[in-house]
């Protein structure tokens, strides 16, 4: 036995990651692939790199020095599943099985459970970046226990991105945290990508710009507040010309969203939790609108305002725009940090929400300047309730707030879509409200349930007796 980590799947992630681990010093790498061939492919392209290949299970596990560690990079599911069933029977107790593919986190947490079992432990770490974070340095959110944390924390550290000297990985919380953080990155991301969208939208409808003159309003924004990898590659995407028609490329792509589920779980798991993730749930849901042709030829006909967008000073409205983002993204994390907390709550997990802000400032999608206010806010009230109400979000959003409120009245008032600026601005407006019609659906639910409510001015449960003479009675609490 000579390797310290294996790699089981060598598909584009797993053999970026074992490339990555072997680069590190110190670091011999066991490799295996269901299918040979790219187990092969992997070996015969990268000849300086300390591989060891195995070919089977029971070569695998012999390759590598105990506590045997090894990270499963195959497609989430059964797959997963069936190289975990594999492992057991050829690893021993002590050992550690990392799975780092998009586990859904309630997966995570069933496989940690079976796997303890055995004495084998079993860390779910979600790894974000896609192919090139896995080759030079992700993002690595590691769940599962302490005890694995001993031998894999200096391994991921080895190999994570760095931002300001700390490498991008924590150990996030035990059983499946890491997949849950991994999770709500992805749903922060979607929420990200869909209010950069519609600042696109509404700059491209108001302005007349061209995708390239566009381009250069982001790449100007990427040198302010709003500096971040998404902010960035827009400016990539938008200054592409189309070989073949010589068309903006952004023109001639099929405005049709996919989606691998993700943004889908987040806001799933949000639902069950009751933690209000709009900006996320709004994005994934415009993906899912975009992706329905046949409801959208239909409705191309609808009546729509009389007047379309007309923008006065396009420099001033562009700025309108950059605020309204602004706010929006602020709206977005801080609902992405809420479901972290809830979570938490739920699951048992104790997570450092300024440490996960700070694994994030490199090597991952959603990657920002901006993480590093959270980590400072997260650092001077660890426990706080609403990441927005932190001081310097408060001036931001004060800052901003005027703008954010034009840009989401213009774009009801000339018909363009813009429903994660709208909703990020009403959870906003929400949450600052001193009364919420809230009241008035207590009082429905009353009425139609006998739901009961609680009252402003006593302690207790009521109930009013609608059907019979309308006087309010105290009443089990029966929600
Ligand atoms: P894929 O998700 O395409 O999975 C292909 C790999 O899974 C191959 O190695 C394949 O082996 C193996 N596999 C499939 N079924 C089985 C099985 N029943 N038993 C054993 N092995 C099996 O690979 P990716 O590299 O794209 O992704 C790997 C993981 O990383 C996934 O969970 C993905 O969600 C996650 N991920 C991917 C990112 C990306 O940007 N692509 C980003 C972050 C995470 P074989 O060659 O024999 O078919």
């Amino acid at each position: 036995a000579t390797a310290n980590i294996g790699v089981v799947g060598l598909a584009v992630m797993g053999s970026n990651l074992a490339r990555n681990l072997a680069s590190r010093e110190g670091n011999t790498v066991a490799v295996f692939n269901r299918s040979r061939s790219k187990t092969d492919e992997l070996i015969e392209a990268h000849p300086e790199a300390e591989f060891v290949p195995a070919f089977s299970y029971e070569q695998f596990a012999a390759s590598l020095t105990k506590p045997r560690t090894a990270v499963i990079m195959v497609k989430a599911g059964r797959p997963t599943d069936a190289v975990i069933d594999s492992l057991i029977e050829v690893f021993e107790p002590g050992d550690i099985i990392v799975d780092g593919g998009n586990a859904l986190f309630t997966d995570t947490i069933r496989r940690e459970k079976a796997v303890r079992e055995t004495g084998i432990n079993f860390v779910g770490a979600g790894i974000s970046g896609g192919e090139e974070g896995a080759l030079n340095g992700p993002s690595i959110m590691p769940g599962g226990s302490d005890e694995s944390w001993v031998t894999l924390g200096p391994i991921l550290r080895s190999i994570a991105a760095v931002a300001e000297g700390e490498p991008c990985v924590t150990h996030v919380g035990h059983d499946g945290a890491g997949h849950f953080v991994k999770m709500v990155h992805n749903g922060i991301e979607y929420a990200d990508m869909q209010l950069i969208a519609e600042a696109y939208d509404l700059i491209r409808r108001g302005t007349g710009k061209t995708p390239a003159e566009i381009a250069e309003v982001f790449a100007e924004w990427n040198r302010g507040e709003l500096e971040s990898y998404l902010i960035e590659i827009t400016a990539e995407v938008l200054r592409q010309t189309d070989a073949a028609t010589g068309q903006p490329l952004v023109d001639v792509i099929l405005d049709q969203a996919g989606a691998k589920g993700t943004g889908a779980w987040t806001v799933q798991t949000a639902l069950s939790l009751g933690v209000p993730v709009s900006g996320i749930a709004e994005a994934t849901f415009a993906r899912s609108l975009s992706s329905h042709p046949e409801q959208r030829e239909v409705s191309t006909g609808l009546p729509g305002p009389a007047e379309g967008l007309q923008v006065e000073d396009p420099d001033a409205f562009i700025e309108d725009v950059r605020l309204a983002l602004y706010a929006s993204k602020i709206v977005a994390y801080s609902q992405g940090f809420d479901e972290i907390r809830a979570g938490a709550a739920e699951y048992d997990w104790t997570i450092d929400l300024g440490a996960v802000s700070k694994i994030w400032r490199a090597g991952c999608i959603i990657r920002a300047q901006f993480l590093n206010r959270i980590a400072d806010a997260y650092d001077a009230q660890p426990d706080l309730p609403v990441l927005l109400t932190a001081p310097y979000f408060v001036e931001a959003l004060g800052r901003a707030q005027a703008a954010w409120r034009r840009i989401v009245s213009t774009s009801a008032h000339s018909g363009i879509p813009a429903p994660a600026f709208s909703s990020s601005l009403a959870y906003y407006d929400g949450l600052r409200a001193e009364r919420l019609p809230a009241a008035l659906i207590q009082g429905q639910r009353d009425f139609f349930g006998a739901h009961t409510y609680k009252r402003i001015d006593k302690p207790g449960t009521f109930h009013t007796l609608w059907s019979g003479d309308r006087t309010e009675i105290e009443a089990e609490d029966t929600h």
